[in-house]
């Protein structure tokens, strides 16, 4: 059943065997280059106030291992990780620590009083969860691209591209109207000089 594609589910109700279709997605695990790991001064400074980043556009959730090393002055020096959803607070030994993150970018901010400096923090290793997903049809304009068998949203519907049109040409005495509005894309017209006149 957790293997990827397309899987014949059977189902035993009330003495009845019913089977049913699934569609397991394929899943991607990766380790992020350890070159882009964020990591503090070691150790930190006084009065410390520096924030750092790490994106991995489109996963669905991120799991930092922090080094052995990782530590702050429990309680009066604190890391802040905001993600996608919220902001969370650490502090003290962090050391050999994983955290896992529903998102795809998060930055550290870690901030420090006038005393007692540590290690700070470091990572052993980064690594992000991402489900294949089956691209249906491109977006358009006004239409999403979906997951054929999950009907997830893989691309937004970009939206028109408005460009004016002329609907009154220029005369030797009169200017031209542009009022109107079309598509550059699909060539819809979504205002036209009708509908601006009193
Ligand atoms: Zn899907
Ligand atoms: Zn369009």
């Amino acid at each position: 059943m957790y293997i990827p594609g397309d899987r014949e589910v059977s189902v035993l109700y009330k003495g009845k065997t019913g089977k049913y279709n699934v569609y397991v997605h394929d899943i991607e695990y990766k380790t992020l280059d350890k070159s882009l790991y964020p990591e503090s001064e070691h150790n930190y400074p006084d009065n410390c106030d520096d924030t750092k980043y790490i994106s991995s556009p489109g996963v669905e959730s991120m799991s930092i291992t922090f080094s052995k090393q990782t530590y702050l002055e429990p309680n009066i020096d604190f890391i802040y990780i905001t993600t996608n959803n919220g902001t969370y607070k650490y502090t003290g030994n962090l050391g050999g620590k994983t955290l896992t993150f529903n998102t795809d970018s998060l930055s550290i901010r870690l901030v420090s009083d006038s005393d007692a400096n540590y290690y700070g923090y470091s990572f052993d290793s980064i690594t992000t969860k991402r489900t294949i997903h089956v691209p249906g049809e491109q977006a358009t304009c006004t239409t999403d691209q979906k997951c054929i068998k999950c009907e997830k949203i893989i691309q937004k519907a970009y939206g028109h591209d408005l460009v004016p049109i002329e609907v009154e040409k220029a005369t030797l005495t009169k200017d031209g109207k542009t009022e109107g509005e079309k598509c550059s894309v699909c060539g819809v017209i979504t205002k036209n000089k009708e509908q601006f006149q009193e």
